[in-house]
């Protein structure tokens, strides 16, 4: 099952994706998490994408595309993935669409976690997250067994630089201009499925369930 998570930053994807992931055996594949990943260890990539990131902005296609189609050749791909974070723009969107044909093959689904803005900023103030394995909690709604560390890795938890309330804002401007378009591209394709992202991790789990096992 190939599977791409849309919504605006903070919605949910993560959260969901990992949860789908389990369920389903494939992997959960997190551009943000493979650039924290890459900036955590100085790589060069790493350099390049932090300067984007910090400031809320996309890191350009050329930079990720390259890096997901590397990500793609590895073996635990065979069954399928859920993508969260990539593809952002229609550029990507395509990219992927025209990589996947070559092969003969398609997306399956491509989820919409919705949730309003407003509901966002407060999500965004609270989450918590591991740069050591990309767990993700929030302080209120998913709080981690013990304060500061990760339930999975026993990794200290951090707030991500661009958590910070003038970067959200700047990142959900980004997300309506560049990313948003990819719902109705996706409607386009006749394989997009919504969801209300405001309901409990468990209740949105549920919605995504039905749609993946209609
Ligand atoms: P969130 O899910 O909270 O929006 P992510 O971890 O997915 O955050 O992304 C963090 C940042 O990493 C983005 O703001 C952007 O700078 C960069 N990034 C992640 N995925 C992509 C992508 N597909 N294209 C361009 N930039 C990306
Ligand atoms: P995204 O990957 O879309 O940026 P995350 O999965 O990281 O979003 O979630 C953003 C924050 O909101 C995290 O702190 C997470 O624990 C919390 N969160 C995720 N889903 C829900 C939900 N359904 N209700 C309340 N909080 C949630
Ligand atoms: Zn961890």
């Amino acid at each position: 099952m190939k599977i791409v998570m849309l919504g605006a930053p903070g919605a949910g994807k993560g959260t969901q994706a990992k949860m789908i992931a389990a369920e389903y055996g494939i992997p959960h594949i997190s551009t943000g998490d493979i650039f924290r990943a890459n900036i955590k260890e100085g790589t060069e990539l790493g350099v390049k994408a932090k300067a984007y990131m910090d400031q809320g902005l996309l890191v350009p296609d050329s930079l990720t595309l390259e890096l997901i189609m590397d990500r793609f050749t590895k073996d635990d791909c065979a069954n399928g993935y859920v993508l969260d974070g990539f593809p952002r723009t229609i550029a990507q969107a395509e990219a992927l669409t025209a990589s996947l044909k070559e092969q003969g093959d398609a997306l399956d689904y491509a989820i919409d976690v919705d949730v309003p803005d407003e509901s966002i900023v407060n999500r965004m103030s609270g989450r918590r997250a591991c740069i050591a394995c990309g767990g993700t909690y929030h302080i209120v709604f998913n709080p981690p067994k013990k304060e500061g560390i990760c339930d999975l890795c026993g990794g200290e938890l951090t707030i991500r630089k661009d958590d910070v309330p003038e970067t959200v804002q700047k990142r959900l401007n980004v997300y309506h201009e560049q990313t948003q378009p990819l719902i109705d591209y996706y409607n386009g394709e006749g394989i997009l499925r919504t969801v209300d992202g405001t309901q409990e991790v468990a209740e949105v789990f549920e919605s995504i369930k039905a749609f993946l096992n209609a």
